[in-house]
């Protein structure tokens, strides 16, 4: 794999050559040729030539580019819960270079975690997973910035911190704090992309609040029937689900930010890992809904 930038002129060149395995594909040649890609010198002054070099494979998307890249640079996103979920949501998150990160947990590392929470390690038992995760995001991208809030906050603290932000990620592990999410999201009018996963069945869902008449996590499933709060300390969680629903979340939120393709806006995601099952359903706002109607 070969990435370089060099100015020429009043152009920037990079020259990209992408893998080399014979992969069928109609656009087989983006793949296999040596790719080189023009942006105009005005643009460059708002990215340096190492930014250029490590998003180079977003900027050759069309979907992304130069300026969907420059777009990710500038929003900041809120990470609720640094566990199985927050951990690829974070990682992916900055190393696509989300430029501002707010992550919330008030937990410590433990031991038990490490089966699934990959943004841990062995070192980090005993510390804040706030402190943790903001260590490690460290090392796999040192020009974001990552605000770690490892106290526990009331719901009005907590929409204190969500007013300065472009989108919310529950990766939380109970409902009262995706309830209040739900709450906050709407009140504020902020994409709410939420996760969850149990044994071997994840779901994803989206509310994006600034469009009209959005369902709501509420609609979704109301208080009133509230069931059971299934934990993994009392009934598991596969490792990989984990990671499954929490990349499926940070595509969300990239694509969401820039508006790019179809999102799980107004949809739940249901994942069994175990049987290798996927299905979409269609989730019907709630005229008596108690949040949003
Ligand atoms: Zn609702």
């Amino acid at each position: 794999m070969v990435a370089v930038a060099q100015l020429v002129e009043s152009w920037i060149v990079i020259p990209v050559v992408v893998g080399s395995s014979p992969i069928s594909h109609p656009n087989l040649f983006l793949f296999l040729s040596c790719e080189i890609l023009f942006i105009n010198s005005k643009n460059t002054k708002t990215m340096q030539d190492k930014e250029l070099e490590r998003y180079s494979r977003h900027i050759l998307l069309p979907e992304i580019e130069f300026e969907g890249q420059k777009k990710l640079l500038q929003s900041h996103c809120l990470i609720v819960g640094a566990g199985g979920l927050g951990s690829p949501v974070a990682i992916y998150l900055a190393a696509s270079g989300v430029g501002k990160l707010t992550i919330c947990d008030f937990d410590n590392v433990d031991l038990s975690n490490l089966q699934r929470q990959i943004i841990h390690e062995e070192k980090s038992i005993g510390l804040n997973k706030a402190d943790s995760a903001k260590k490690t995001l460290s090392r796999i991208n040192s020009d974001i910035k990552v605000i770690p809030i490892k106290n526990q906050m009331n719901i009005d603290e907590v929409k204190l911190v969500a007013e300065d932000v472009d989108i919310i990620v529950d990766c939380s592990d109970n409902f009262e704090t995706r309830y209040a999410l739900n709450k906050i999201a709407f009140d504020l009018k902020r994409p709410l992309i939420s996760g969850a996963a149990i044994k071997f069945d994840g779901q994803v869902s989206i509310f994006d609040f600034r469009k009209n008449n959005s369902p709501c996590y509420n609609c979704l499933f109301s208080r009133n029937d509230e069931e059971q709060n299934l934990k993994c300390s009392d009934h598991g969680v596969f490792s990989p689900l984990v990671g499954l629903v929490g990349s499926i979340q940070a595509g969300e939120v990239i694509k969401v930010l820039l508006d790019l393709g179809t999102s799980l806006h107004g949809k739940l995601l249901l994942i069994n890992h175990r049987d290798i099952d996927f299905k979409i359903l269609k989730i019907q706002k709630d005229k008596h809904c108690k949040i949003c109607s």
